[in-house]
C-alpha cells in the first residue's frame, strides 16, 4: 500500500515534540519489565489522540519510510553509475574527433 508521506509528516508534527523518554515501571514487582513513555502519557497512562495516532501510524509508516529511503538511495547509486558511464563514453567520443 502506498502511503502519503506528506500526511505522515503532518501526523509526526501534530504529536508532542520529542525527544521522548522511556522510564521503567516503578511498581516494584521483580518480573515487571514494562515501561512508560514520559512526556506524552497523562498521569493515568492515557495519550492524546495525536500521540496515539503517531505511535500507531509509526508502526507501519516508519518501516515504509525507511524502505522508501533505501530504494531511493539504490536508485541514486544506479543513476550515478549510469551517468559516469555516459560521461566516459562522451569523453571517449570527444578524443576520437
Ligand atoms: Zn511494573
Amino acid at each position: 500500500m502506498v502511503r502519503d508521506l506528506e500526511k505522515d509528516l503532518e501526523i509526526c508534527e501534530a504529536a508532542t515534540p520529542g525527544p521522548y523518554v522511556i522510564e521503567s515501571c516503578q511498581c516494584g514487582h521483580p518480573a515487571c519489565n514494562l515501561v512508560f513513555i514520559q512526556k506524552i502519557r497523562h498521569s493515568d497512562g492515557r495519550l492524546s489522540p495525536e500521540d496515539a495516532q503517531f505511535i500507531a501510524e509509526a508502526h507501519t509508516g516508519w518501516p515504509y519510510a525507511i524502505q522508501r529511503a533505501i530504494d531511493a538511495e539504490k536508485e541514486i547509486d544506479r543513476l550515478r553509475n549510469e551517468l559516469e558511464i555516459l560521461q566516459e563514453q562522451l569523453q571517449q567520443n570527444r578524443c576520437r574527433d
